[in-house]
């Protein structure tokens, strides 16, 4: 099972940047974390495989056929959870389901067995007569993954499912997802790193539009071997070493010293640095991070 996405672009008609650019990857069964910050082109990815926007130029294939070609077909073996999706209060779960079954096309006793199936799956099945309305975010974003694994599909695409999530319940989806992955091309966008920290089989970067990167999530860190470190810094100091350095982390604290993470190309010699392991984390703030940017600073104070 091979999804081969090729040489994709996308720009918007009321746009002059593209959303994707020249966008290429190779997809086997597992979970692909698609990592980027907002804007960098996820969604838009997740579109075009599900044909709800067309690319300027590119191809997918499923199996060496194109999707175009495979029609009907593809969106056969395809789950889909987009990024926003208005959910019917009024509805119950289970009406909901029966709903997106028959729009999926399910005949009538496979779509109940599979709805149970689902229900099961996600853990909502004691709550499936209670109303969409009475749902917490997290059972929200249950009942929408159930939507998606209706058809059984074999290519399950997650846009930012964990979203608005509290971290009990991204820690479940998270539990939840990988398994159910088995035997299927699972691609789980997120910008969120500790999302997909263990779950993945491979991480994809995207940045404005780009794959910058992709390998297993041990592999990705070779990309910031020997840029990370650890120093011991006087509290007062902080702000000050935070306008010098990319401060991934503030790792500790004790009487009037801190340690932090900092992350870059060069030693930060003048702090008396030790070198540190790196970590999804502090890879996606070297690649991401706009070192000048106010919100690093508020990073870095909501981790203590
Ligand atoms: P992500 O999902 O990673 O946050 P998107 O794929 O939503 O990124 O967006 C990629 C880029 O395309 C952004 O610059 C965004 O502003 C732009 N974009 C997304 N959707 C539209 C649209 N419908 N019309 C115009 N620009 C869009
Ligand atoms: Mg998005």
């Amino acid at each position: 099972m091979v999804l081969t996405i090729s040489n994709i672009t996308k720009t918007y008609k009321n746009s002059n940047k593209k959303a994707l650019d020249n966008f290429n990857a190779s997809l086997t069964a597992g979970v692909y974390g698609l990592l980027g910050p907002n804007g960098a082109g996820k969604s838009t990815l997740m579109n075009i495989i599900t044909d709800n926007i067309k690319a300027d130029s590119g191809d997918i294939t499923f199996n060496g056929t194109s999707i175009k070609r495979m029609g009907k077909a593809f969106r056969n073996i395809l789950g889909y959870m987009p990024q926003h999706q208005g959910l019917y209060d009024d509805f119950t779960a289970n009406r909901f389901l029966w709903y997106m079954a028959a729009l999926k096309g399910l005949k009538k006793q496979a779509a109940k067995e599979r709805i149970e199936y689902a229900l099961g799956l996600v853990n909502l099945k004691k709550d499936a007569h209670k109303k969409l309305g009475s749902f917490s975010g997290g059972m929200k974003q249950r009942i929408l993954i159930a939507q998606a694994l209706l058809n059984d599909p074999e290519i399950l695409i997650l846009d930012e499912p964990t979203a608005g999530l509290d971290p009990k319940e991204r820690v479940h989806i998270r539990n939840f997802i990988s398994e159910i992955a088995l035997d299927k091309i699972v691609i789980f966008a997120t910008h969120v790193v500790s999302d997909i920290e263990y779950a993945a089989k491979e991480v994809i970067f995207i940045k404005q539009g780009r794959l910058i990167l992709q390998d297993t999530p041990s592999k990705v860190l070779s990309q910031v071997e020997n840029k990370v470190w650890l120093a011991h810094i006087q509290v007062e100091k902080l702000k000050q070493i935070q306008s010098l350095y990319m401060v991934s982390n503030i790792v500790g604290e004790k009487n009037n010293l801190i340690t932090v993470k900092i992350v870059g190309d060069d030693l930060p010699a003048e702090l008396n640095a030790n070198p540190a392991l790196p970590n999804l984390e502090d890879l996606y703030l070297y690649l991401f991070n706009d070192f000048n940017e106010e919100r690093r600073v508020q990073n870095a104070f909501t981790e203590i």
